[in-house]
């Protein structure tokens, strides 16, 4: 069987679409298959309406979140509660194409891959949200461990033994597309030219798409702790040059020495532990969270299409 995995987050108004979309791409090429709805706690009648759906299509199973916990935990929660021997992720907005599974299915069933991401290789659009994650892109690739993983998000497939794999790994503070690189196994691209919204504003605010960025990073590189490291010790070289400078200039008794060098030092010295101190806290932040090992997500109820009433 085929699952896939869609997060909804209030996109009431592209339901309908979204639904009859999917399902008609993935009719042309597998008869068994189960569309998991991972309501992320919108407050719009998403629910209602997808409800309504799993009327007509049984196929469609409905995991409802108790609140609003990502499109990551989201995500996260869709794949414990898929049961295929393959499955897919998608986003709800129909940026990913669901017309993309059939040939992500074809290379997993005859090229024998075990996951197959969806690779962008254009954006249409030209938002500012756009230019942020091709900065994003660009800094992940230089500075992250793992490799290949340019342009994918998380639209994407993968065998039964690949999302146990992603699931074993509990971390709270998860990036998806980075665990997925990670765990290893035979993977492969399919590219794509990713749509605009068709419908309403993007679920993700820039402060969630940035804390997505920095969790990546943070997890995926040692970029931050390395850099301030260097700020670092460029700091103490500096200041040992200054420091032979001014006893020099004293002892050649030429020495006036003014404010200026002091507070610019200051201020060079104090903004190097600020930021420091920043990037300290920001492990800490994400050791905290990890120690404190709250689920991911509460489920409130799973509508598995049998009995719901
Ligand atoms: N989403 C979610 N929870 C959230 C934010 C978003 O489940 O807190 C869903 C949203 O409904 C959509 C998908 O995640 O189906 C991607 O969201 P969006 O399009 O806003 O992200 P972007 O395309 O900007 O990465
Ligand atoms: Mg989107």
């Amino acid at each position: 069987m085929l699952s896939i995995v869609i997060p909804i987050y209030n996109e009431v108004g592209l339901i309908d679409n979204l639904v009859k979309r999917t399902v008609s791409a993935l009719e042309t090429f597998v008869t068994e298959y189960e569309l998991i709805f991972v309501d992320d706690g919108s407050e719009d009648k998403s629910l209602q309406s997808l409800i309504n759906w799993q009327k007509e299509y049984p196929c469609i199973k409905i995991l409802s979140l108790s609140k609003n916990f990502g499109h990551q935990a989201a995500f996260t929660a869709g794949l414990e509660y898929a049961s295929g021997e393959i499955v897919g992720m998608m986003d709800g907005d129909l940026q990913d194409p669901p017309e993309l599974f059939k040939e992500m299915y074809r290379k997993i069933q005859e090229e024998n891959f075990d996951i197959i991401s969806g690779k962008r290789s254009g954006r249409k659009g030209k938002s500012s949200r756009n230019f942020y994650t091709f900065l994003f892109h660009l800094l992940f690739k230089n500075v992250a461990v793992i490799q290949n993983m340019e342009n994918t998000g998380n639209f994407s497939m993968m065998k039964r033994e690949a999302v146990d794999a992603i699931l074993k790994m509990k971390e709270k503070v998860r990036y998806l597309p980075g665990l997925r690189a990670f765990i290893g196994f035979k993977q492969g691209y399919v590219e794509y030219i990713r749509e605009e919204r068709i419908e309403g504003d993007p679920k993700m605010s820039l402060s969630k798409l940035f804390i997505l960025a920095a969790d990546a990073i943070f997890s995926f590189s040692r970029f931050p702790i390395r850099l301030t490291l260097s700020l670092g010790l460029i700091g103490t070289i500096v200041f040992m040059c200054a420091g032979i400078y001014v006893l020099v200039a004293k002892m050649a008794g030429f020495a006036i020495i003014g404010w200026s060098s002091t507070l610019l030092s200051i201020y060079f010295l104090g903004s190097i532990q600020l930021v420091s101190l920043g990037v300290v806290g920001e492990y800490v932040y994400r050791i905290y969270k990890e120690s404190q090992n709250r689920p991911l997500y509460f489920v409130k109820k799973f509508y598995d299409g049998k009995n719901n009433e």
